[in-house]
């Protein structure tokens, strides 16, 4: 370890976590490294650690990559329990504000330091330490963690205090789900007036009705019949549901694009792009 680094851990190596392992590897000293299931952390670039509680014990900086907000909550009062004073917790899964929150709360009363820290650019991002994160906290806390942070993320927004990173990624995710749906009903135009939606897409994305759907997930995963993009359909409609208590009655699009995805009969383990294709396919 360099003078002054700070000693990683990481817990959670699925998906995002594996990617994010091998970064940190292929950057400096490998993250200690902690999942549920022992085949993930036996494949990925850590150095194991025996349990989350050791993991909390031995590390300056714990990163979390974590599918739901209970799973957060259950690791979280480990380090509560286990951490140095004064160690910083990054959690990097898409949770909704209000749990983050009160596991701020409750990391800074027993004297350690929290960021809620969720990301974009999926496991490839992550791999090439290009994702874009999305923080809340204390700028202070992000000044300490960003050495860190910065092998991972190629942008860091500081949005707010504790849980604004956690808005910023529903109120991103809410609109690629609506974006992507949006896309393959107009792109639906073209295939049914029988234009290549290949073509269309390469005039769209030149002109003003471009996206992320259509510049990216179109070309990328669709088009492509790649279909790995290593994001879950399960884990989009678990965004999808934590952004609607913050959406509120009055968002009657935002309302149609979430049923369509609770709806869609694509499989919560498929790739979330293949919610978008089976709506382009629609005669
Ligand atoms: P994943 O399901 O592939 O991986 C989650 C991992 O966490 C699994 O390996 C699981 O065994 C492990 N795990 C679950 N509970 C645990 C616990 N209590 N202790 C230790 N390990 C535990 O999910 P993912 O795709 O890697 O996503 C992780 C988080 O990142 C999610 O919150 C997701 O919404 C978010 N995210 C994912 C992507 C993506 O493209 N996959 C992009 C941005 C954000």
């Amino acid at each position: 370890m360099g003078q002054g680094s700070l000693r990683v851990g990481l817990i959670g190596l699925g998906a995002m976590g594996f990617a994010m392992a091998g970064r940190l590897a292929g950057t400096g000293e490998p993250a200690l490294g902690f999942d549920l299931d022992p085949g993930r952390a036996g494949s990925a670039a850590v150095e194991a650690a025996a349990d989350a509680a050791a993991l909390c014990a031995a590390a300056d900086l714990v990163l979390l990559s974590l599918p739901s907000e209970a799973a957060v909550a259950a690791i979280g009062e480990i380090f509560v329990a286990a951490a140095r004073p004064g160690a910083i917790l990054v959690d990097c899964s898409t949770v909704g504000p209000d749990a983050s929150r009160a596991l701020a709360g409750r990391v800074a009363a027993a004297g350690r330091r929290m960021l809620d820290a969720p990301v974009s650019g999926g496991p490839a991002g992550a791999a090439a330490g290009t994702l874009a994160m999305m923080v809340g906290g204390e700028a202070a806390t992000l000044a300490a963690a960003r050495p860190v942070l910065e092998r991972l993320a190629q942008r860091i927004v500081h949005v707010g205090g504790a849980g604004a990173g956690c808005v910023a990624k529903l109120v991103n995710n809410a609109m690629v789900a609506t974006h992507l749906l949006v896309a393959a009903e107009a792109l639906r135009m073209a295939r049914l007036e029988g234009v290549d939606p290949a073509s269309v897409l390469a005039a769209v994305n030149g002109a003003s009705g471009r996206s992320g759907a259509s510049e990216v997930n179109f070309l990328r995963w669709i088009l492509s019949g790649s279909f790995d993009s290593g994001f879950s359909t399960g884990l989009m409609r678990k965004d999808l549901s934590l952004a609607a208590r913050l959406a509120g009655a009055d968002t009657p699009l935002l309302a149609a694009a979430f049923a369509a995805w609770r709806e869609s009969r694509v499989a919560d383990a498929q790739d979330f792009n293949r919610v978008a294709a089976e709506r382009e396919a629609l005669a």
